[in-house]
């Protein structure tokens, strides 16, 4: 297995089963890593999760989960703020039975507010999670705040490295998303557009942020208001390539997980790409 995993965003497209066929898929195929999606709700009981995670130990894929898409830890109603941590604490157990962390959330909606102005809500939204977290026991899972696609959403790259700083990467890390970089902050190219991202981590959290992170890719459209839809690979929409330069000039391992409609296909082609890199 190469130092960085790579996955598809659920269940293989050439997988018709459950989560525990997809993991075992991912092993045949020459995969090392699968976020579980729990994007519209946690819907796997503790026995199959424990399951799933037992597998995933034994075959050797490393597991990762995607929180529900109606968080909003910036909610301006208490109730959704709420419902925020609850949606937060059923993936968190769920990832703590399957042994996956992060479980990577999208922040929430700025709705016409400042950054500024949001920031404490979020921040007493995932504090108040990391503690439900510590009183229930679930250990080694770290939430992970993904970089967003739109300029709507909390979590440009500065944000989400504020996160980090805040709570310590072991409780909540940064997870970029490459495609929504390019969609929303600026157009990734070449290799010195890559490494300005994987230094700020770098020079904000320092090294130990090189092991073991987690991130998305995907080629992706996008307008000025940002993302629009993730693409297969084939455009260098943003390319992998000097990416992958960039993670092995900077020693970096973890997982990338594949986010085009094609998953398991382009997750193995970005493998590829990174081991040729690597020779
Ligand atoms: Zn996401």
């Amino acid at each position: 297995m190469p130092e960085i995993r790579f996955g598809p965003a659920g269940i293989p497209l050439g997988c018709e089963g459950t989560t525990l066929d997809a993991i075992s898929y991912c092993k045949k195929i020459g995969l090392g890593a699968m976020e579980v999606e729990f994007v519209r709700g946690v819907k796997m009981g503790s026995e199959k999760a424990l399951e799933a995670g037992k597998k995933a130990k034994e075959l050797d894929i490393k597991l990762s989960c995607h929180c529900p898409y109606w968080i909003n830890c910036c909610a301006k109603e208490e109730q959704k703020l709420s419902a925020s941590v609850r949606n937060l604490m059923e993936t968190a157990r769920a990832a703590f039975a399957l042994g996956a962390s992060p479980i990577v959330f999208h922040t929430g909606f700025y709705m016409g507010r400042t950054p500024s102005q949001c920031r404490p809500l979020v921040l007493q939204t995932l504090q108040k999670t990391l503690d439900k977290m510590d009183e229930e026991g679930i250990k080694g899972v770290a939430l992970g705040a993904e970089l967003t696609g739109k300029h709507s959403a909390y979590g440009n790259l500065e944000e989400i490295i504020d996160l980090s700083h805040e709570f310590g990467l072991k409780k909540l890390q940064p997870v970029v998303d490459y495609g929504h970089y390019h969609a929303r902050i600026g157009r990734l190219r070449e290799k010195k557009d890559f490494e300005k991202i994987l230094s700020q981590i770098e020079n904000s959290l320092g090294s130990a942020a090189t092991k073991d992170f987690h991130c998305h890719f995907s080629e992706i459209s996008y307008s000025d208001a940002g993302e629009l839809s993730h693409l297969e690979l084939g455009k260098d929409e943003p390319p992998f390539a000097p990416l992958a330069k960039v993670f092995i000039e900077h020693g970096w391992s973890g997982k990338v997980i594949c986010e085009t409609p094609l998953l398991e296909q382009d997750a193995l082609k970005l493998q590829k790409i990174y081991i040729a890199e690597k020779r």
